[in-house]
């Protein structure tokens, strides 16, 4: 059995894919040169039902995404196709971005902990960056004795991490144990959530690339989960599966050259023995992007994973 599967996916339609020929139609077009047997669309999406969107998700609500809609082709060239969304869950707050109401208007919803590139929204800046930028702060209040407080504090919350990162000489580390302590917390705050056992009676729910902090090299990302033994996983992925949560193993974070030594297949290699069920997914946010997700028949592989590890939405379409 080789399933290729591809079900996170961004089409144009995401802000953030710069690829304008990024629809569903070439999508389809190099889904089938790479023999992709299932492809799901999930662009991000705020339902506006539900408060505490940031900016940039605002505009990036139903109404937004279902553009989609527009773009169905007839022929579908034998790929199974399902439109879903990447809608997001803020730990930090315990906010979800997706209704029920919302959920039932696709075919599954792919909800992310891990969003952590999202500061101060989906998770707390860590205690390094903070000291980082109290360093910065002083330096600017002495090198502009002249300007007030204020307008320091107002330059200081404009500034991102890569800002501070030139002033400093480069990225402090990152506080391994705050992260991989925000990663299990998160992930926990998702599966109780209120709204999300309401999303979970409507209809599929995957958690997009679980465990995976995004804005963090592989090798961070490493030290993050060697920090979070077996059994925590184990109880974690326990309840994931009770809930009957999908997996999105996110293709383009495995070492597949080096499967011993990446902390991502330990993961997957015990949620698999909790009885989870996974989906893959490239997170592509162009046409190019398709080209990995062959991976998935790798990962399927090196995990010993079979067909009855694949989630239902994609179990039956594969070969
Ligand atoms: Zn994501
Ligand atoms: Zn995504």
């Amino acid at each position: 059995m080789k399933p290729i599967v591809d079900m996170h996916t961004h089409t144009f339609i995401s802000v953030c894919s710069h690829d304008e020929t990024a629809n569903v139609q070439n999508f389809i077009d190099k889904a089938a040169e790479v023999g992709i047997q299932v492809l799901g669309i999930t662009n991000h999406c705020w339902d506006s039902r539900m408060p505490g969107a940031s900016p940039w998700y605002a505009k990036q609500d139903i109404a937004w995404v279902k553009q989609i809609e527009k773009e169905l082709p007839v022929d579908t060239k034998g790929i199974k196709l399902y439109i879903g969304i990447e809608s997001e869950y803020c730990g930090m707050s315990d906010t979800l971005g997706i209704s029920a109401e919302g959920a039932a208007q696709f075919d599954y919803v792919l909800i992310p902990h891990t969003h952590t590139h999202m500061k101060n929204f989906v998770m707390p800046r860590d205690p390094i960056y903070n000291q980082t930028a109290g360093v910065v702060e002083e330096r600017m209040r002495a090198a502009f004795p002249e300007v007030s407080d204020r307008q320091i504090e107002k330059w200081m919350s404009m500034n991102r991490a890569a800002d501070l990162e030139v002033i400093m000489g480069g990225k402090p580390e990152p506080d391994y144990p705050f992260l991989a302590d925000f990663l299990c917390k998160s992930f926990v705050g998702l599966l109780n959530n209120e709204e999300f056992q309401k999303v979970l009676q409507t209809v599929p729910a995957i958690v997009a690339h679980p465990f995976n902090a995004v804005g963090y090299t592989l090798e961070q990302k490493g030290k993050m989960l060697e920090l979070i033994s077996d059994e925590k996983f184990i109880e974690m992925f326990t309840l994931m599966a009770e809930k009957g949560v999908g997996y999105d193993i996110s293709v383009t974070n495995f070492k597949i050259e080096d499967p011993e030594n990446c902390q991502m297949f330990r993961i997957i290699k015990l949620a698999k023995k909790c009885g989870v069920k996974f989906i893959f997914g490239t997170d592509t946010h162009s046409v190019a992007g398709l080209k990995n997700a062959s991976r998935s028949t790798q990962i399927f592989e090196l995990a010993g994973f079979d067909k009855e590890d694949l989630h239902p939405l994609c179990r039956d379409f594969v070969k």
